[in-house]
């Protein structure tokens, strides 16, 4: 097989070079014929003169079917015609797969395709460059987040995804029959990160999977996300946990601008890389916008997607902000380990164009007060006893966040659907490919 020299994107001029990738298109004009070739880096003109190639070649030109994989040698030539001002003059091809000639769908995007069809071919869809520019830019963020949580003195961990009770009680836990027992999937690492706090590890993170049975198909809910969570220890409230979130989401956004440019340029989107300290909302001013704005919200509820979403749109058009922290919360609607002021969660949540990407606050460190929590919230102490017993023998105050990277990347570049920004997303209707 001829081996692979280098890849679209860096072409040089008079070189002899190997190609190698699909056949992405074919144009004939009689006296000279093309092929686009796609690989990783983009797309390469092919271009095969009849007086400037052999016969055999000219001719084995004809026979290639879109998609098939194949690797060309030839020599580089300036061409004001080509897509990258360079075409390269074939002197071998080698046909390396080929492929069916009727295709699930069409990755030069000359044919639109509904989401469906998308994700049951997933593989092809992928082929689109625009679609890979989503997970190379993916792959950024993801760099970015680990470089900044390093630079903060965090340590990465991994925490069990079996585990032998759920989070925060019953709901939207995936059963697993587990030898002789039932057990869960990991919906958060919440319960092991507290956990770590009694280790005197102080600052923890962990970039993982958890799995959540929702029961509606929504736009920017999976059965199966990704999220970056930390822990930090000797908080004095949770304003330090705020501080290290948007200057993690602020260095993702600054990272993923000054090295995804061509990424960026293909999606045609722009990211604003926004100044910190983010603005903070107070719940008690969400409400009130979203009632001035003829919203039918009430104090003390949790805000719904459609509010969220109006939200998003209020504080853009008042202040300018695609992200703010929503502050203040409701106790009633935050989860039992949160802790609080009187009726006031010391919790908040991070929304980017009206879309939660992120909740998190400072928790409950007296094992006292958590055990009443949880019988407030209707939960059984007997089942957290795993979890209460770091709580008894030393825990620093503490806090932290869980942070959706499926949600923040379909915020950022503006995707239509959460789906877009994973590679095989899993929801209640599918779980294929
Ligand atoms: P929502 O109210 O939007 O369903 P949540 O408050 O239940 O989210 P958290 O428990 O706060 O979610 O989880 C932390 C973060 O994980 C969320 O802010 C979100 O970015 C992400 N997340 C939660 N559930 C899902 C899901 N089913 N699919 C994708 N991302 C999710
Ligand atoms: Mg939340």
């Amino acid at each position: 097989m001829l081996k692979r020299t280098c890849y679209s994107n860096n072409l040089k001029d008079g070189e002899e070079v190997v190609l190698a990738g699909w056949v992405h298109e074919r144009r004939d004009l009689g006296g000279i014929k093309f092929i686009l070739l796609r690989d990783r880096g983009g797309i390469a003109q092919i271009t095969a003169p009849k007086k400037k190639v052999s016969e055999e070649i000219f001719k084995l030109m004809d026979s290639l079917g879109r998609e098939w994989v194949i690797a060309v040698k030839g020599n580089t030539k300036a061409s004001l015609q080509a897509p990258s001002g360079l075409e390269v003059i074939p002197s071998e091809i080698e046909i390396i797969s080929m492929a069916e000639p009727s295709l699930p769908l069409d990755p030069s995007e000359k044919v639109d395709a509904d989401i469906d069809t998308r994700l049951d071919n997933r593989f092809m869809d992928i082929r689109k460059p625009r679609v890979t520019a989503i997970f190379k830019i993916r792959s950024e963020i993801l760099r970015a987040a680990r470089e900044y949580l390093l630079s903060q003195a965090f340590v990465e961990i991994q925490t069990p995804k079996i585990s032998a009770s759920g989070t925060e009680g019953g709901t939207e836990l995936f059963p697993l029959s587990y030898f002789e027992r039932e057990a869960f999937l990991a919906q958060s690492p919440q319960l092991y990160k507290q956990t770590m706090m009694a280790t005197g590890m102080d600052r923890v993170f962990e970039m993982a999977h958890y799995f959540r049975a929702e029961e509606s198909n929504t736009r920017r809910h999976l059965s199966e996300s990704d999220a970056v969570d930390i822990e930090m220890s000797f908080i004095e409230s949770e304003d330090d946990v705020i501080y290290i979130l948007e200057n993690l989401v602020s260095h993702i956004l600054k990272c993923v601008n000054d090295n995804k440019k061509n990424e960026l340029a293909l999606l045609g989107v722009e990211v604003n890389t926004p100044s910190t300290p983010f603005r903070r909302v107070k719940y008690e001013e969400a409400i009130s916008l979203l009632q001035e704005s003829g919203f039918n919200v009430h104090h003390g509820e949790d805000l719904g997607t459609e509010s969220e979403k109006a939200l998003g749109n209020i504080v853009k058009e008042k202040y300018g902000d695609d992200l703010y922290f929503l502050t203040k919360y409701p106790l009633s609607t935050k989860p039992f380990y949160t802790n609080f002021d009187g009726e006031t969660a010391r919790a908040f949540d991070l929304d980017y164009k009206g879309v939660e990407i992120s909740s998190g606050g400072q928790r409950i460190h007296n094992v006292e007060i958590l055990k009443t929590r949880i019988k407030e919230k209707g939960l059984p102490v007997s089942s957290f006893e795993a979890y209460l017993k770091p709580f008894r023998y030393g825990m620093p105050p503490h806090g932290g966040f869980g942070l959706g990277i499926d949600r923040l990347i379909m915020q950022m570049l503006n995707l239509e659907n959460i789906r877009e920004g994973v590679l095989f997303p899993h929801d209640r209707r599918r779980l294929e490919p």
